[in-house]
C-alpha cells in the first residue's frame, strides 16, 4: 500500500511538514496530522495582542484548508508511540500506523522550577507561553491592575522557546501601561545574566518607557525567586513584593509525547541536522521547540524551516524523490513600541554534528525611525507568509 506519514502536533513545525509532504507527494503518501485543537492560536504576535496591536481572532488559524489539501486531520491527543509496531495511540482510543513519524509537539514545563508555582496556579499567575486562553488571562489581569500597580515577570532559564519573547512582552506590557496606567511599575526577575537583543531592548526601554521597567538579572538575585499565587507576592533574593499581575514563565522541555516516544535525552530530543531524524530512531523525526539540534533558536521561523528540510528528506526516503542539501534560516522580530521593530537572524547548514550557524545579522542601536518601521512591516509580511505556509 501507500507509505504512511503521521505528524503529531499541528503547529509551526508539524503543520508545515504535513502540508509540504501532502502537497509535494501528490497523493503518493498518506499524511495524517494529530492535533487536539480545532484552532491554533499563534504564540508569534501574541505579545502584540497584549500590547493592543492585534486581536485574538487574528491569531487563530483552522485546519480546514490543510484537510481539503489532502492531509487527514485528526483532532485528538497522541498518548503513546509503539516504536516496534510503528503505531501511535490516541487519547480517544484510536491507533494509527506509520512508516515515518514526525513529532512537533512544542514545549511543556519542567516541574518545580519556580518555587511556589505549578500548573494549578496558571490562572492566578499565567505563563502565557502557549497560545490562546493563557494570553487572554494575562491581558485581562494587566487591564485590571490598579493605578500605580505592579506587574511582575519571572523570566525563564535557557534554552526556551522564543529567546526575545519575554522582553518583547515586557515592551508590550509597558506600551499598554504607559497609555492606561502610566504610574504602574514592571519588575522582571531573570535567572539569566543576559538576554537576547538586550542592548536593543534596554535602549528602547530607556527611550520609550523611562523609569517603568526594573530588570533584575542573575547577578542581582534574579535567579533566587519564589512566588505565592494565593497572596499574589513575588520574593526576589529575599525581598517580598506584593504584585497585581504576575507572569511566571517556567523552565521548558520537549512536549511530553517526545518523552513518551523515548526519543528525549534530558529535556530535549536530539536530532541529526541533515534530515531532523531522531538520534534514537531513524523513522522518527523531531521538529521545532522539542528538538535539540544545535545553533538555531527555538522559534516558529526555525520550526517552519526545519519542517521543510524534514519534509523533503521524508519524501525522498519514501518515494525516491530528490533530496536537497539541508539549509535553514531564522529571523526573530520584536516590537518595542508602535512601528519600532528590531530583528536578529541567521542562516544555518547541516554538519555531521549539528545545525551550524553560517551567517548572522542583528538590528543596531540608534537606528532611524524609518528603518524601525520598515523592520516592523517586514515582520507583518513574515506573519502572513508563515501562516499561509503552515495552513495553506
Ligand atoms: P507549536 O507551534 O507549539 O505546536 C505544537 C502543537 O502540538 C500544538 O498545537 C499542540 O496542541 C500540539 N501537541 C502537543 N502535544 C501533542 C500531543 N501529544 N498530541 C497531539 N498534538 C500535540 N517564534 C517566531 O518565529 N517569531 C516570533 O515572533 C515568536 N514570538 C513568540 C512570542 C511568544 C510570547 C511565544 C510564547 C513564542 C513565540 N515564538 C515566536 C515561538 C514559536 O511560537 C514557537 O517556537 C513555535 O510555535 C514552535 O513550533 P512547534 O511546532 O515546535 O510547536
Amino acid at each position: 500500500g501507500k507509505s504512511r506519514v503521521v505528524v503529531v502536533g499541528g503547529g509551526a513545525g508539524g503543520a508545515t511538514a504535513a502540508r509540504y509532504i501532502a502537497k509535494d507527494s501528490k497523493g503518493e503518501i498518506d499524511v495524517t496530522l494529530i492535533e487536539p485543537t480545532r484552532h491554533y492560536y499563534t504564540c508569534f504576535f501574541s505579545n502584540l495582542y497584549i500590547g493592543g496591536f492585534k486581536d485574538m481572532a487574528a491569531l487563530g488559524h483552522s485546519y480546514g484548508t490543510l484537510a481539503s489539501g489532502g492531509v487527514n486531520v485528526v483532532h485528538d491527543w497522541a498518548v503513546g508511540v509503539d516504536r516496534d509496531a510503528k503505531t501511535v495511540s490516541l487519547a480517544g482510543g484510536g491507533v494509527v500506523a506509520y512508516d515515518k513519524l514526525i513529532l512537533s509537539p512544542g514545549i511543556d514545563f519542567v516541574d518545580g522550577t519556580v518555587d511556589g508555582w505549578d500548573l494549578s496556579a496558571q490562572n492566578a499567575m499565567p505563563h502565557a507561553y502557549k497560545g490562546g486562553s493563557q494570553m487572554e488571562v494575562l491581558k485581562s489581569q494587566i487591564a485590571s491592575m490598579p493605578q500605580g500597580g505592579t506587574f511582575a515577570m519571572v523570566a525563564p532559564p535557557n534554552p526556551y522557546r522564543c529567546p526575545p519573547g519575554p522582553y518583547e512582552r515586557v515592551s508590550m506590557v509597558a506600551h499598554y501601561l504607559r497609555a492606561n496606567n502610566p504610574t504602574a511599575k514592571i519588575i522582571v526577575a531573570d535567572p539569566k545574566p543576559k538576554f537576547s537583543k538586550q542592548g536593543l531592548f534596554e535602549e528602547g526601554w530607556a527611550d520609550h518607557y523611562a523609569g517603568m521597567i526594573d530588570w533584575i538579572g542573575e547577578d542581582f538575585g534574579g535567579s533566587s525567586v519564589s512566588v505565592d499565587p494565593g497572596a499574589m507576592t513575588v520574593t526576589i533574593d529575599g525581598e517580598v513584593t506584593k504584585v497585581d499581575a504576575c507572569n511566571v514563565i517556567p523552565a521548558m522541555k520537549a512536549g511530553r509525547i517526545a518523552e513518551l516516544a523515548g526519543v528525549t535525552d534530558g529535556n530535549w530530543a536530539p536530532v541529526n541536522a541533515a534530515d531532523m531524524s531522531s538520534k534514537m530512531d531513524a523513522d522518527i523525526h523531531v521538529l521545532g521547540d522539542a528538538c535539540a539540534q544545535g545553533d538555531m533558536p527555538k522559534s516558529g521561523f526555525s520550526a517552519n524551516s526545519q519542517a521543510k528540510v524534514c519534509a523533503n528528506a521524508v519524501r525522498g526516503a519514501l518515494t525516491g524523490s530528490k533530496v536537497f542539501p539541508a539549509k535553514f534560516s531564522n529571523t526573530c522580530w520584536s516590537l518595542i513600541d508602535a512601528n519600532n521593530g528590531v530583528k536578529v537572524g541567521a542562516t544555518y547548514e547541516a554538519t555531521d554534528e549539528k545545525i551550524a550557524k553560517v551567517d548572522g545579522f542583528i538590528s543596531q542601536t540608534g537606528e532611524s525611525s524609518d528603518l524601525r518601521r520598515a523592520t516592523y512591516e517586514e515582520s507583518e509580511g513574515w506573519y502572513a507568509g508563515i501562516t499561509a505556509d503552515m495552513f495553506g
